[in-house]
């Protein structure tokens, strides 16, 4: 026998555990680990599937087992073995037969497994579409592409950390569409929250992310490569080298990774050029990460200032050029911000006041930065970007743009207010940064430059993945969730409120499924039950995201409150909801900065410190204003890629047109406040109302991955562990909502079988009434109080009872 035919049998344990007598925690614990010692680390709770990570490769996905589970009929289905394929020939099948939407939620925590699973259900999607695709070119080219899109993705949103050599930073939603005949015709990917703060700090052990290992093993070997980026040894980069880690230990090696980036960026349409381009961002990135400041008295052209210098200038230089801005220009947006001088009032500067008022033309539309300056006709525009404005017009067949809000021009005048109070003119001043105000821009920068690089790859994906419409009427999709697991760190802050709320917030979907499931259980059994009480959390996810008063609600609120505090930002939750269930002042030991919320998975301790600041994610206008400039069209292009991108904020997002009034002169109007950016907290509460508007749109299908132990090691089961992800992955609340109702349901042959000893011996009851029916035993147990009212429930093809129900009748049977 082979090992296809006899990974499967195991009499002690049982494949799906619904099965179980007793759905407790020790008794699902003693059937996955019983399970697991024996390879079979796929196990069913009723349809939802458990994937314990077995840490080794295992024979469980060559073509043979493939065929089994794509060739099993509806019928015989119950009696394969669990198995990640066959949750995915489900989707699969239900798409093609109900012609409807599905979903693959995976969930579980760091290292669990869920983008291994993601990898599985596609590959058995792309084989399945193969097969029914004969020839078909497009399809094919297709399929590649989903394949190198994932390549793309692990490479610059995968990174080593402690729990995991291949992490992966950021949530993803991939939608795959088909056809009626079973063929895939196109994808969308939605990426959510990528580590940023990884591009800049690292923990000790933990690697940045593979794309900058990748290109620099690459560089030592590449002439041409090393030639045009100039890049020093790995170790060289405080951003790489912080984490004192260099290397993967999963054997894969980061040059040969490399290879198919560039192959699959190339499968994507980037060119040469555009490569290079890409390999210029990412080098900027490490070099800027090597700048080193130092404090220095500061001369502008108004004051001496506290302020600091570079003082790699060689450094300085070397990331002016790969970032294709001047090194002047680097070098003030990192020392210097922008000001507005509230104080001074002067008239327009002498080419503005020749227009003879903006308020002569009719629109004025405000633009991101990095948007084409001027528009058909060369109207006028009034650019504004995160908080900078910049008037933009033509005179005489010649285009001119305000100086304002540019770091490098000497102290200027700057447009203030809304594009209907144009009467308002302002001088601005150059601040010089502190030291540690200079590091941090630095930072930002990095960051930035590496999120929008990321987030214009995932744009171009989608562009090219979904080109043909295949997401349209005609198809219908399956969307594979792979998203962050449940934290709680020793210090937690904004990133894990928002991966926190939305764990809480699937929970709920996964609720509301698990309850829907049971319930037509009964049905179909023609039992009427009125309703089942269960753990509910959703009042724990109001409390998050409600608007007006919700937790993120509040943050941006003292966002927007002028000398907002973080202080103020705690007084204000504890003011709203310290008098609910969810969210509790942290004792004194643990520092008056923090709050905790009582999240279902268990209680977490927040540090209100850097929330703000966090949500806000804003890139100081001058910093962004130097990205705009770039000649690295990626580097410059990719702002308005950052904000669109998966951002789902169609109010922030582009051109906000603003209507001006006729030649008379604008009308004085209310005083109107310029669009401020959204915030990253309102960003993804937007992407997360999206995705759950999206999966209530679907079938579910669940995957709950599970970590058997934190040392990465095969074959060791730690019940400790495993207990833990039991609770937060919700397979101890699905067990709980069966257990409500009656949990023990028992086929009635089976009841017959067991119980009937209890009558014809008992109480005097006559022998040899083998051949009555289920109702005539049911009827004598009542009889004998056996069976106690309000205990069981006859189904059409079983008995349902409560646990101590079943219990008693157990204690009968041994007592005969
Ligand atoms: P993260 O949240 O950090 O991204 P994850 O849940 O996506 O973690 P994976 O990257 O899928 O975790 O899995 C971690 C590692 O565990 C894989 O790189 C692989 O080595 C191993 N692994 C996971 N699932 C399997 C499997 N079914 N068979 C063999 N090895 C597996
Ligand atoms: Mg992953």
């Amino acid at each position: 026998m082979n090992a296809d035919e006899d990974m499967f049998t195991n009499e002690d344990t049982v494949a799906n555990m619904v099965k179980l007598r007793f759905l407790d925690e020790p008794s699902i614990l003693k059937n996955l680990e019983r399970r697991y010692e024996e390879e079979e680390i796929y196990t069913l709770v009723g349809s939802v599937l458990v994937s314990l990570n077995p840490f080794q490769k295992l024979p469980l996905y060559g073509d043979k087992i493939l065929d089994r589970y794509s060739q099993a009929s509806p019928s015989s289905e119950p009696e394969q073995p669990p198995h990640i394929w066959g949750l995915a020939e489900r989707a699969y099948r239900s798409l093609l037969c109900n012609w409807s939407d599905q979903s693959v939620i995976v969930s579980g925590e760091s290292g669990a497994g869920k983008t291994e699973a993601t990898r599985r259900v596609l590959e058995y999607f792309m084989e399945m579409s193969r097969r029914r695709g004969g020839e078909d070119d497009f399809a094919a080219g297709l399929e590649g592409k989903i394949m190198s899109a994932q390549t793309i993705l692990e490479a610059f949103g995968n990174a080593k950390t402690i729990r995991n050599d291949n992490s992966s930073r950021f949530g993803k939603w991939i939608e795959v569409g088909f056809s009626r005949a079973g063929q895939i015709q196109g994808a969308v990917i939605h990426t959510y929250l990528l580590e940023k703060s990884r591009v800049v700090s690292l923990e000790p052990g933990e690697r940045n992310y593979h794309i900058f290992y990748e290109l620099l093993q690459c560089a030592e070997e590449d002439e041409q490569l090393q030639g045009e980026l100039g890049l020093g040894q790995v170790a060289s980069y405080r951003l790489l080298n912080e984490g004192s880690t260099f290397t993967r230990d999963d054997g894969v090696v980061d040059s040969d990774e490399f290879l198919h980036v560039r192959e699959a960026l190339a499968a994507f349409g980037f060119s040469e050029e555009d490569m290079s381009r890409i390999w210029k961002g990412l080098a900027a990135v490490l070099c800027l990460g090597n700048l080193q400041f130092e404090e220095d008295q500061v001369q502008t052209s108004t004051s001496v200032q506290d302020g600091s210098k570079i003082t790699n200038s060689d450094t300085l230089l070397q990331a002016a050029g790969l970032l294709s801005v001047s090194t002047e220009d680097l070098q003030a947006a990192l020392l210097f911000r922008t000001m507005v001088d509230a104080r001074s009032e002067v008239g327009p500067p002498a080419p503005l006041a020749s227009l003879g008022a903006l308020a002569a033309f009719r629109r004025v539309r405000w633009l991101p930065p990095g948007c084409s300056p001027l528009g058909a006709g060369g109207a006028p525009r009034l650019c504004c970007g995160q908080g900078s404005w910049e008037v933009i017009w033509q005179e005489s067949g010649r285009s001119f743009a305000s100086a304002a809000a540019v770091p490098c021009a000497p102290a200027g005048l700057i447009l203030i207010g809304c594009s209907e109070e144009f009467s308002e003119w302002r001088t601005t001043a150059l601040i010089a940064y502190k030291l540690h105000e200079a590091k941090d821009a630095r930072d930002a920068l990095c960051k930035a430059v590496y999120s929008n690089l990321f987030n214009l790859l995932v744009a171009r994906i989608n562009e090219r993945l979904s080109s043909a419409g295949c997401l349209g009427e005609t198809n219908r999709t399956i969307g594979m969730l792979d998203i962050f697991g449940f934290e709680m760190l020793q210090t937690n802050s904004f990133e894990q409120l928002c991966i926190n709320f939305c764990n809480e917030r699937l929970h709920v979907h996964f609720n509301e499924e698990c309850f829907r499931i049971e319930m037509e259980e009964y049905a179909a059994e023609g039992i009427a039950m009125e309703t089942i009480e269960y753990n509910d959390n959703s009042e724990c996810v109001a409390m998050l995201e409600r608007r007006g008063t919700g937790v993120f609600a509040l943050v941006d609120d003292e966002i927007r409150t002028p000398g907002g505090s973080d202080a103020n930002l705690l007084e204000k939750m504890f003011g709203e909801h310290a008098k609910g269930a969810y969210l509790k002042r942290a004792s004194g030991r643990e520092g008056a900065n923090c709050f905790r919320i009582q999240h279902f998975a268990g209680q977490v301790l927040y540090k209100v410190d850097g929330l703000m600041d966090k949500s806000r994610d804003a890139l100081h206008a001058d910093l962004a204003a130097l990205l705009s400039r770039s000649e690295n069209m990626l580097v410059r292009a990719s702002p308005q890629f950052g904000k669109a991108e998966g951002a789902v904020a169609p109010d922030c997002r582009g051109e906000a047109e603003l209507e001006l009034r006729g030649a008379e002169g604008p009308e004085r109007r209310p005083s109107k406040r310029a669009p401020q950016p959204q915030t990253l907290g309102t960003q993804f509460c937007t992407q997360l109302r999206a995705l759950i508007q999206r999966l209530n749109a679907t079938q579910p299908h669940f995957v709950k991955c599970l970590k058997p132990n934190m040392e990465k090691k095969g074959g060791f089961f730690v019940a400790e562990e495993i207990l833990t992800q039991l609770r937060y992955t919700g397979i101890v609340g699905l067990c709980k909502i069966r257990q409500v109702g009656y949990p023990a349901r028992i086929p009635q042959d089976e009841f017959r079988q067991q119980f009937q000893c209890l009558c014809p011996y008992r109480k005097g009851t006559s022998p040899g009434q083998k051949g009555r029916t289920v109702d005539d035993l049911l009827a004598a147990l009542q009889h004998t109080e056996d069976l106690s009212p309000g205990r069981w429930l006859r189904g059409s093809t079983k008995v349902f009872m409560k646990h101590d129900q079943l219990d008693s009748l157990m204690a009968a049977v041994l007592a005969v």
